[in-house]
């Protein structure tokens, strides 16, 4: 199955609705794709995870939501602009970029894989703004979203009642003029990043380091089924940047590549306020109000793909089954990130009594999360569809129901059934879902 794996799942996202082809009827855009109503509930429950677990439960985290479009200073000062102008090689395999008079011979020195042509990248997306023809000025839209949190870290800083070390988090939109977008939501062109830039005196900065390193796996992990397919890499010293003393990435084993980066997590140091205070001709030094050391703050970036994780997730998460004959396939998702919690179905779609008691078990949970209705086909149908887009419980409303208010509660991944009573329903739920 490993081969095929991606090819079923970008199948299955099509016809469940997790993901589109964006602009499909036009023969689509390459490495841009748009979430369907499935796809949608589930990435909203993985940025709520991630919300919950960055800033949520921490006293010194805050999260902001910058815009997608900066002065177009910024990316000179992060140095993206000026890679416009070098010539680069690409490694076909590993796809990470080299100036040219960086490298020897036409070999990666990361990967050993063979070394592209020299060309010019534009891995900005490039943006016009003004209304009259002669007065368009040229920005970008946002090459990685940390950028606007160093913007915005000192306003943060004034608004809030964080002292250093303390963090920013931000889930958001980035746009990157890939060479070679592929393999679905792994390479895009749009796609979304969740980061965290944690600041810290340098005195502190490994600490952070390993706090975060450690914390970040695992998460991971435990969104995972196989426990054995993430694992962290040590950036070598050919790969570090010249300001990192250290940088690993969190990596998920895939079936299309192998081991593939998740989310890197990397020592900046003071590189991102230097540049800013460099070409902004601000000052970033920040006083600590306990000692009265000066120093520009240090950053611990905590950086990984919305969308990747996703396509992680589901990967993960597919199972093909043959039991007693009956073959079904399965997303066995964590219940808090499944589209639905519960599928409500009447037994029967023409009998009015049982449509009634459904639609009434149906409003008692919509309220709380998401519940899907269906009523389409026969029961088994109606299981091996909910199967498939991972809805951790089905409830069946038939004529006992009508009689002693209990309902049969079917369980995903066991397949097994027992029977509620529907004032216990809240409760079930409630235990089921933490
Ligand atoms: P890669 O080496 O795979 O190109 P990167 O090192 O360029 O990734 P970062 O700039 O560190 O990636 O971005 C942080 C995270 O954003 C990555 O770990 C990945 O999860 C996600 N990401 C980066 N580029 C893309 C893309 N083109 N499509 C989808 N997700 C991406």
């Amino acid at each position: 199955m490993a081969g095929n794996l991606l090819e079923k799942i970008v199948s299955l996202c099509k016809r469940r609705g997790f993901v589109f082809p964006n602009s499909e009827i036009y023969g689509g855009v390459r490495g841009i794709y748009d979430f369907g109503p499935v796809g949608v509930e589930m990435v909203n429950n993985l940025k709520k995870l991630w919300w919950r677990e960055m800033v949520q439960k921490r006293e010194n985290v805050v999260g902001i939501d910058g815009a997608i479009i900066t002065h177009p200073r910024v990316w000179e000062a992060s140095g993206h602009v000026k890679n416009f102008t070098d010539p680069l090689v690409e490694c076909q395999k590993c796809h990470k970029r080299f100036r040219q008079d960086e490298v020897k011979g036409k070999k990666c020195p990361v990967c050993g894989g063979s070394l592209s042509e020299p060309k010019k990248f534009n891995i900005l997306v490039e943006a016009k703004l003004g209304v009259l023809e002669e007065e368009k000025q040229t920005y970008y839209l946002r090459g990685e979203a940390c950028q606007t949190i160093y913007l915005d870290y000192e306003n943060v800083l004034r608004s809030t009642r964080q002292k250093i070390p303390f963090g920013i988090a931000q889930i958001g939109k980035a746009f990157r003029n890939e060479i070679t977008p592929k393999n679905f939501l792994f390479r895009q062109r749009e796609f979304e990043q969740w980061d965290m830039q944690f600041f810290t005196s340098p005195k502190e900065m490994e600490k952070w380091f390993a706090y975060w390193k450690k914390e970040r796996f695992l998460w991971y992990q435990k969104l995972l089924n196989h426990k054995k397919n993430i694992r962290f890499r040590e950036h070598g010293p050919e790969e570090l940047a010249h300001y990192a003393k250290k940088a690993v990435d969190i990596e998920y084993k895939t079936p299309f590549a192998g081991w593939k980066e998740w989310e890197g997590i990397h020592w900046r140091g003071d590189w991102d306020l230097s540049r800013h205070g460099q070409y902004s001709k601000h000052d970033f030094t920040y006083t600590d109000p306990k000692t009265g050391e000066k120093f520009i703050p240090q950053i611990v970036e905590t950086s990984g793909g919305v969308d990747r994780t996703f396509l992680f997730l589901l990967l993960d998460a597919y199972e093909e089954e043959e039991r007693e004959g009956q073959k079904r396939t399965i997303l066995h998702l964590h219940p808090q990130l499944a589209p639905f919690k519960a599928a409500v179905f009447p037994l029967l779609a023409n009998k009015k009594e049982l449509r009634d008691k459904a639609r009434e078990v149906f409003s008692l949970l919509s309220p709380l999360f998401m519940v899907d209705w269906d009523d389409n086909g026969n029961i088994g149908k109606r299981y091996r569809r909910q199967d498939e887009i991972g809805t951790p419980w089905c409830l069946t409303i038939d004529f006992k129901t009508l009689k002693d208010d209990t309902i049969t509660v079917r369980d995903r991944d066991t397949m097994q059934q027992k029977r509620i009573k529907i004032e216990k329903l809240k409760t079930f739920f409630k235990e089921n879902l933490t």
